[in-house]
Order: C-alpha cells, then structure tokens, then sequence
C-alpha cells in the first residue's frame, strides 16, 4: 500500500515567504502517543496543515511514531494529517526492507516543483482510503526543499516512486486526497468504496 502530495505558494526556501499577507499560525504538536491512523472522511484530512518550523523533541517523538504506524500499516508514506497532526510534515520510505537506514526520509514544511514537464499514470493507495486504488498522473520528477528531521534545510531532487510518494504525501498537507485526483469515470467507480468507509468510520466516531 503506497500512502504518498504540491505546495507551489512559496518563491524561496521551506520557510521564506515573509510577505505572506497571511502567515499560517504555527503548527501544535501533540502527544505522540496520541497519534493514530485516521481513516476517510476525517475531516483532519481535508485541512490545510500548518508549517512547523524545526523540529523540537516533542515534534520528533511524533515524526518517529509515525514511522512506526507507517510500518505497520504497510505503507512507503505518511503525512502528519494522516495520524491527526495538523502539520506541514511527512515520512517516507520507499525501500520498506531497509526499515532503519538511509531511506527513511522526513519533510518538514516542504517546498515541491516539478523539474520538468513529464507526466506518468500509475496506480496509487493511500492508508487513510483502505481498499481503494486509483490511476493518478504525476509528474515525473520533482524538486522538495524542506527541513529534515534535525531541522536542517536540505535541497532533494529525485523521480519514479520517491517523486509519486512526495507528491502525494504533499497533497495530503494541503488537505487533498488521490480521490480529487482522478478522473470522474474513476470517481463514480469506487462511490460505494466510499460509502462503505463514510459508514465505518460513523461507526468508529460513535456517531450512529
Ligand atoms: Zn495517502
């Protein structure tokens, strides 16, 4: 299951937007013991996320949980909103059998473009739409500026399944879904899919 998202409002780094009319507050950081995945149609999911700004040790226990909830659940990407957290923050791993090594990844309040025009098509899940795969374009390479888990900024340019995992972990922090994504042919193709999660998470929710 591959949970993967473009944030093209900035002209310089992650975080140099001064003349923002305005500034988006700061984001909070939660206990990471409270983090849990959230499920379509969570309205956490639809947010836009809040920069965090670099990482204290409260935000990095949460970064590090989600990493955890991202192996569990089978997934090369997670972004903050998925587990709760209103923040401009995602993971990914998209070498899932090297667990604890270089190809962990961290983006905080990043920063992604497109290098060049290149579009592909190919099939994308995400953990928060269980059961559900759609054919979604992206472009092929990208460029992220964003800080790391240490707080360093650091420049990235890579393309295939990194580029599609970035740009739809990036999605998720501007609160949009593969389902916006998608044709309405593929739209109308999985509205039971949909319904069917609307009711499980009601239930979850206590609301029925
Ligand atoms: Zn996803």
């Amino acid at each position: 299951m591959i949970s993967f998202n473009l944030d093209l409002d900035g002209q310089g780094g992650p975080l140099t937007t001064p003349n923002r009319s305005s500034p988006d507050p700061a984001a909070e950081v939660p206990d990471a013991g409270d983090l849990r995945l959230r499920y379509y149609p969570d309205p956490v999911l639809a947010q836009r996320c809040r920069p965090l700004g670099a990482p204290g040790p409260a935000a990095q226990a949460c970064i590090q949980r989600m990493f955890e909830l991202m192996y569990e659940h089978q997934g090369i990407g997670l972004a903050a909103p998925q587990v709760g957290w209103n923040a401009r923050v995602f993971v990914a791993n998209v070498d899932p059998d090297e667990p604890t090594t270089d190809a962990e990844r961290v983006f905080i309040d990043p920063q992604v473009d497109p290098i060049a025009d290149l579009r592909e098509v190919a099939e994308e899940g995400c953990l928060s739409l269980p059961g559900i795969r759609l054919d979604v374009e992206r472009t092929r390479s990208v460029r992220v500026r964003a800080l790391g888990f240490d707080g360093e900024p650091f420049e990235l340019e890579t393309d295939d399944l990194l580029a599609r995992c970035i740009q739809h972990e990036n999605d998720h922090i501007d609160g949009i879904l593969i389902t916006a994504r998608v044709s309405t042919l593929q739209r109308i193709a999985i509205r039971s899919d949909l319904r069917e999660l609307k009711s499980q998470w009601d239930k979850q929710e206590g609301r029925t």
